[in-house]
């Protein structure tokens, strides 16, 4: 199978081929996972030319959230972080859907668990990338026996390259029960998220979705999602939610970059709704795809848009 890599990568201030952004086996985030990433997706616009980058800007301040948590120094700004991952989608001049992997690391070769006063690089790399879940047809989820890092022990609003072990724990377990995903409790037994999304359900016609207070991480989708709701009037509500609502729920999905949309069709096998995707999240979804693929022209500040035309002159 052909490799998705793209050809090149920002590594150490400047684009190199991507098989030369290597680090060592005893760097500090290998060993201590002390990293904070990105996950952000471009889509190939309706027009075959452009790659719209989804919340650029947003990615960006996460990111750099992540790397205060961190504690990382960097000579980096929202913007010059922005502007650099632009330049590495130019440069690679993708004809397709993209995922832009972000890495904020702490380089040192360093034995001990610290975060202050090692040093901190950052580096991007990008792959090509269609659907992560089949989301043609109803998920199948199960509540994980793996509860979300609380807050006080690794901050899950952070997206910290550590903090996945959690998530590969629940993950593990959903695919071996026969599930695609798993949601995962907080210490407060409420619902939290999906191993690696955002969950929303919906109860006579409300959307709801876990505050951000709840051991999630602070979704970028989740937060399109909330404001597209606003938007088409339909009421929303950011609060705890029982797991036991996850059963009655009307309809549930996950959302999150990788994911996208993902309608959920089965909770711990108890059939969610028609099992069908619903209404509302038929239509959140539409949006969502109609904003992305720019066949709307709302929402146009949700998209950075990069034409390969100038792409190409830049190689
Ligand atoms: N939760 C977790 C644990 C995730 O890994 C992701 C994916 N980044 C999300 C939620 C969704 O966040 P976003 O919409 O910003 O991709």
């Amino acid at each position: 199978m052909k490799s998705p890599m793209l050809e090149y990568a920002f590594f150490e201030g400047r684009i190199v081929p991507f098989a030369e952004a290597k680090i060592s086996i005893g760097t500090h985030c290998v060993q201590y996972g002390t990293g904070a990433f990105a996950g952000v997706r471009g889509y190939l616009d309706a027009d075959g030319e452009t790659i719209n980058i989804f919340r650029l800007p947003d990615h960006a301040a996460r990111l750099l959230n992540s790397a205060k948590l961190l504690r990382a120094e960097l000579p980096f700004d929202r913007d010059s972080v922005a502007a650099t991952i632009v330049s590495l989608v130019e440069k690679n001049a993708p004809v397709g859907d993209v995922y832009i992997r972000p890495f904020v690391y702490k380089p040192a070769v360093q034995l001990t668990p610290r975060l202050r006063g090692i040093g901190d690089e950052f580096a991007i790399y990008m792959l090509s990338l269609g659907d992560y879940l089949d989301t043609s047809r109803g998920v199948k989820a199960i509540v994980s026996s793996w509860v979300r890092i609380p807050d006080n022990a690794i901050p899950s609003r952070g997206k910290l390259s550590g903090a996945y072990i959690n998530s590969a724990f629940a993950k593990d377990e959903a695919e071996e029960k026969g599930a695609d995903e798993a949601i995962l409790l907080n210490t407060a037994g409420k619902v939290a998220e999906g191993s690696g999304c955002n969950l929303f359900i919906v109860r006579n016609g409300t959307l709801i979705t876990t505050a951000i207070t709840g051991d999630i991480l602070e979704g970028i989708t989740r937060r399109s999602f909330i404001q597209f709701a606003a938007d088409e009037g339909i009421p929303t509500e950011q609060r705890e939610i029982d797991r036991s609502e996850l059963y009655i729920a009307d309809e549930a999905f996950f959302c999150g970059t990788g994911v996208q949309v993902a309608p959920i069709g089965w909770v711990d096998g108890r059939p969610i709704g028609t099992t069908e995707t619903g209404p509302i999240t038929t239509h959140l979804r539409q949006l969502f795809f109609d904003v992305v693929r720019g066949r709307s022209s709302r929402y146009a500040d949700y998209v950075t848009p990069v034409r390969r035309a100038v792409a190409a002159a830049t190689r």
